[in-house]
């Protein structure tokens, strides 16, 4: 889906809260030539009956992308900073219905030349943000005829803005053959990931993921995916590199993402994957997913920050009741 922000949201830039139809950069901005930012991408779920809004891995997001932003040399502050930064922008907003934050930082120098000096900027956006896959039936992921990026050309492991043109690359090649989704090969010819998801496999029992040294995002959906299964599930999970082949024998496929949750895939490259329905363990590690990350599982709840305080006499309640 596309969220398209209304001008008159409030955004975080410049230091100051300002309308976004105000938060504008100039046309010789370094990162805008060269790709030489940093982004995140951060959901925050509105859960009617509690009438809250829960921000979800707030801190992890911001610690990775303060460590990825070290990558390019741009300097952001701390993940309690920022955590509070985007709670006081989500209030400003007065959200009552699931949120995408969008945290830039970028290489700021307007200026024309490749080398990047100290001169850096960030700004934290929050949109209204609803599917951005529909995955209801189950995907069509197509393996995209561009590889991924190398480790040691662009870091794929952080979400660098020049790497994306990878992903809309594959993205537009993607959509325009028919699939919902791509997936990408690395140079050594096996599965990485989605365009913007990281992808599982459930085989002879097991749940398999790319390791991250194979030209992966390093997901933080992967993450909670990897200890739900385990937890909850007690499934075995192994990191190993999967081949292409293996996408067309496997028993069931899914992508996870902060953006597109937990998407089942029912067919690669127009075969059904295992008997082309959304599998079971699929289907399971799903509902894990929505609960944990909408305040329904009391072990999962460290993961959330609730925004407006509300709900949290509702919250205490319904957890001494599940003592
Ligand atoms: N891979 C890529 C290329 C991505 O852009 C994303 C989205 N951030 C992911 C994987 C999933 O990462 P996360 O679970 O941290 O959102």
């Amino acid at each position: 889906m596309r969220a398209d922000g209304d001008p008159n949201l409030t955004v975080y830039f410049g230091g100051e809260y300002v309308r976004l139809g105000d938060a504008k950069v100039g046309i010789l901005t370094h990162a805008l030539h060269y790709g030489t930012g940093v982004f995140e991408g951060i959901r925050a779920h509105w859960d009617e009956n509690a009438r809250e809004l829960y921000l979800l891995r707030a801190r992890e997001h911001y610690e990775r992308w303060k460590r990825n932003c070290g990558i390019l040399r741009i300097n952001v502050p701390g993940a309690e900073e920022l955590c509070a930064i985007t709670l006081e922008l989500m209030r400003r907003n007065g959200f009552k219905t699931n949120v995408y934050v969008r945290p830039l930082a970028y290489k700021s120098a307007e200026r024309v030349g490749v080398s990047p000096d100290d001169e850096d900027a960030f700004s934290l956006i929050a949109l209204p943000f609803g599917d951005y896959l529909h995955a209801e039936k189950g995907l069509h992921a197509g393996v995209s005829s561009w590889r991924r990026v190398e480790d040691n050309a662009i870091p794929a492991r952080a979400k660098i803005c020049g790497a994306y043109v990878n992903s809309a690359l594959a993205s537009d090649e993607a959509r325009r053959c028919g699939f919902d989704e791509a997936i990408f090969l690395n140079e050594s010819g096996h599965v990485a990931e989605g365009a913007t998801c990281n992808i599982f496999m459930m085989r002879r029992g097991k749940l398999i993921t790319p390791p991250v040294t194979e030209n992966v995002l390093e997901g933080i959906t992967r993450e909670s995916v990897m200890e739900l299964a385990h937890a909850e599930l007690g499934l075995k999970i192994v990191e190993r590199p999967i081949d292409r082949s293996e996408l067309y024998v496997c028993d069931e496929l899914f992508f996870t993402g902060t953006a597109v949750g937990v998407a089942p895939i029912v067919r690669v490259d127009h075969r059904g994957v295992g008997d082309g329905e959304i599998g079971a363990t699929t289907r399971k590690v799903q509902q894990l997913y929505f609960d944990a990350t909408h305040g329904h599982l009391k072990d999962y709840r460290k993961w959330l920050t609730p925004v407006y305080h509300v709900g949290t006499e509702a919250w205490l309640d319904r957890s001494l009741l599940a003592l």
